[in-house]
């Protein structure tokens, strides 16, 4: 099969959509910013979603559901939260189309079937849930409510890229009330590790645990915990965010309870996403030239086995090898697909898988029925060895876990690479146009500041580092005295 692939140094955007769509991920549809996820791209998505809703799960939250409309009364009672969504939402107005009388065989929208309140389409749900909550919570026994929701939500955003920014997009909201505001806190903490372990562990991407600053705090919350990843091409990327939203919500929608003292307080409250932006990272984190590039434990295939024959008598044995194989592999819980197909020849199946990311190929031919042996391939080094088929099972076993731990190294290699301590403005525009990447510089804490080196750069606070060492600088714009370094970088 034919790739075709733009390189990464040729066009990295480009190579990033055509590897989207020929690695049958997603593409793009007749809505605008909107997009198909196709079965290849929802199966990762998938294993991705198992994996948080077991953490999830783990961590006490149960699912539930609410509504896609938000009556705009309730979406406007919280006003920062309003405020920062209000550029970007779809409203409903009318709920009838009728014949238009002027141009026989089109519809018109009926103008009697007017609303009298317009519905937002949820660009997130803190203010259907809390109208929700009001009527769940009168005392301290009511509390913690733990609750996540998969759903999709909708932001009119003007730039989109498959996965990365779509108008439409897939995520989990969690969203929990709480008693006092250390528990609160902790919850929301909690959020981030569980968003940093899934993605570091599960994805294989390094990420940077940080708080947001003022500026690119979640509308209505009053601290936003990020992860934040660095790209190939020197670009960050916000992987996921956990909000402490203090009692703005619990106020907005008057949400109290009677506390063991018997007096009235407002609820605490988080909520914390992570979205199908994540499979973005993931292409941009690992893939290459010629493909996809898949973590084994995110992969749905993990290991092909591509036959190769003349006759079909020769055929008939590789397939009891393979049968032997699938079954050993079965029972690990190793996913392996028998690529049997006649109507393709073993060089269209192999660049197929590989621009599919399949992990480990095993091609069984006559030679290999002969001695023995099976030659599997690699997919992240591209590197082939024959081996013995007595221990084929056990050393493709250990390999899965290898190839896991290699593209995770690999990453983290990248991001040391590409991560810069800056100690002038001069330094700090130099680095960002030469190399990319993180540049770890001294900023005076205002919003200010960080709104001229935006302007100036393009760059971006991502995030205050969790684990920042004290130190005592001057931010590189101003020379005003800062307390630390935080994180700039140019960012999807
Ligand atoms: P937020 O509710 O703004 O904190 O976003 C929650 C998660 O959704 C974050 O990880 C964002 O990076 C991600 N996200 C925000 N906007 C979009 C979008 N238009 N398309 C895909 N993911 C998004």
């Amino acid at each position: 099969m034919s790739k075709n692939l733009t390189t990464r140094a040729e066009d990295y955007s480009k190579w990033y959509n055509e590897l989207a769509v020929k690695a049958d991920l997603a593409e793009n549809s007749g809505v605008r910013g909107c997009m198909v996820i196709k079965p290849y791209g929802y199966a990762i998505w998938e294993k991705l979603q198992g994996e948080l809703d077991r953490r999830f799960k783990e961590t006490g939250h149960s699912n539930a559901y609410f509504p896609l409309f938000v009556p705009k009364s309730l979406f406007e009672a919280e006003e920062k939260n309003a405020e920062g969504f209000a550029k970007e939402c779809a409203i409903v107005t009318h709920y009838r189309l009728k014949n238009d009388p002027n141009n026989p065989g089109k519809l018109m929208v009926d103008p009697e079937a007017k609303l009298e309140e317009e519905l937002i389409v949820r660009p997130t749900s803190e203010a259907i849930i809390w109208s929700t909550y009001k009527g769940w919570i009168q005392s301290y026994r009511d509390l913690p409510i733990l609750i996540n929701q998969w759903a999709n939500v909708v932001r009119w955003e003007m730039r989109t890229r498959l996965f990365l920014r779509t108008s439409e997009f897939l995520w989990q909201e969690g969203h929990t009330a709480h008693a006092t505001k250390e528990e609160a806190l902790f919850e929301a903490k909690q959020m981030q590790d569980v968003y940093a372990d899934v993605v570091e562990n599960f994805m294989a991407i390094p990420v940077i645990k940080g708080y947001k600053t003022e500026t690119e705090r979640f509308a209505g919350a009053d601290d936003t915990y990020t992860i934040e990843a660095l790209m190939q091409d020197g670009k960050a990327l916000q992987a996921g965010t956990s909000h402490f939203l203090g009692q703005n919500f619990a106020k907005a929608f008057d949400v109290k309870f009677t506390n063991k003292e018997g007096k009235q307080e407002y609820v605490w409250a988080t909520s914390w996403g992570v979205s199908t932006r994540l499979m973005g990272a993931l292409i941009m984190t690992h893939s290459d030239d010629n493909g996809l590039v898949l973590p084994p434990k995110l992969a749905p295939i993990q290991v092909v086995i591509v036959p190769i024959h003349r006759t079909n008598e020769q055929l008939q044995q590789i397939g009891e090898k393979a049968d032997e194989l699938i079954a050993e592999f079965k029972k690990r819980g190793i996913s392996v697909k028998y690529d049997d197909r006649d109507t393709q020849k073993p060089g269209f199946k192999f660049a197929e898988w590989e621009l599919k990311g399949v992990p480990v190929r095993i091609a069984i031919g006559p030679k290999d029925l002969e001695n023995g042996t099976f030659e599997i391939a690699r997919r992240d080094l591209l590197s082939k060895e024959i081996i013995n088929a007595d221990s084929a099972i056990n050393h493709i076993e250990n390999l899965l876990n290898e190839i896991q731990e290699n593209l995770f190294v690999k990453a983290i290699n990248h991001r040391t690479a590409h991560t810069t301590e800056v100690n002038s403005f001069e330094e700090f525009k130099e680095v960002l146009e030469t190399k990319g990447g993180f540049l770890l510089a001294h900023w005076d804490g205002t919003p200010e500041t960080e709104e001229k080196i935006k302007d100036l750069t393009k760059a971006t606070i991502r995030c205050i580092p969790m684990d920042r060492k004290e130190e005592v600088g001057t931010c590189v714009l101003t020379g005003n005295p800062s307390k630390g370094r935080v994180l700039f970088a140019k960012a999807y």
